[in-house]
């Protein structure tokens, strides 16, 4: 019914509008960030900037964005062929394999590192304290976690949640390669340095150079941002990743508005 319809655009207006206040008081309270869910009272500050973008070429080979998802295989046959995977060692030592969720039509792919302890529990990714600060991200940005899709690089944990090993990430870089082809979103949001660093091939480059402007991933646009975990541990920096996040949701902005 269209009443029922309107209500619940109405709802998702509110919780877009609740997520993104929050966010900005904590951005203006950074301390308060270390305690996600923390008691909601101060009012929200000032509007925050409007971004400019930026772009630079990353020469590639791959098909993503020129229409292989036609020729592609879907995310579930490409789940049927890794979820037994024993390409690396980290294999034998997963509980589960974390292959990624979402919409399998996202526009905006978020990929993160490795599952960490939470994650390798229940096979599914960013479900830990940092999933849950990515959650109020995707919240503020006016999405639903549900329409986005999130993975990683690595679909397996490593022990103790050490740093993936470069032979790690080449076995598993090819799974993501496939996912995004399948996808083929508009954007994609790189978070922390390892998937910045391996999915724009700039190994060594810090996240502090490459975040903040979007960089061309075989023609899509690809926002390194931090890591929410590092967002974590420093809170002051939530500031520019909110920054970097608004930037992709310009761009998802205009290109929606040039569809209607
Ligand atoms: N950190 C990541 O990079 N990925 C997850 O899924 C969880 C935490």
């Amino acid at each position: 019914m269209e009443s029922d319809r309107l209500r619940e655009e109405l709802l998702m207006l509110v919780r877009s509008l609740k997520s993104q206040l929050e966010l900005e008081r904590d951005l203006h309270r950074p301390l308060s960030w270390l305690a996600v869910g923390a008691e909601k009272t101060t009012p929200p500050g000032k509007e925050p900037p409007v971004p400019e973008k930026e772009t630079s070429a990353v020469p590639g080979a791959l098909s993503i964005g020129e229409g292989s998802a036609q020729n592609g295989r879907s995310l579930d046959e490409i789940f049927r062929d890794v979820e037994h995977c024993s390409l690396c060692s980290l294999g034998k030592t997963r509980r589960n394999l974390v292959f990624g969720e979402g919409s399998p039509c996202a526009e905006l792919v978020f990929v993160g590192e490795a599952p960490g302890a939470e994650e390798d529990l229940q096979g599914r990714p960013f479900v830990g304290r940092a999933g849950k600060l990515l959650t109020r991200i995707i919240d503020a940005m006016g999405l639903k976690r549900e329409n986005v899709y999130i993975c990683n690089i690595l679909k397996c944990r490593p022990p103790g949640n050490r740093n993936p090993l470069p032979e790690e990430i080449a076995a598993c870089e090819p799974h993501l390669v496939q996912q995004l082809e399948a996808i083929r979103p508009r954007v994609i949001c790189a978070l922390g340095t390892f998937a910045a660093q391996t999915l724009l091939k700039k190994k060594g480059t810090p996240i502090t150079v490459l975040r903040g402007r979007f960089h061309d991933y075989h023609g899509i646009p690809l926002m390194p941002t931090y890591h929410p975990a590092y967002l974590l541990r420093n809170p002051a920096a939530k500031k520019q990743a909110w920054e970097d996040v608004q930037k992709i949701m310009k761009v998802l902005g205009e290109e929606n508005s040039g569809e209607t």
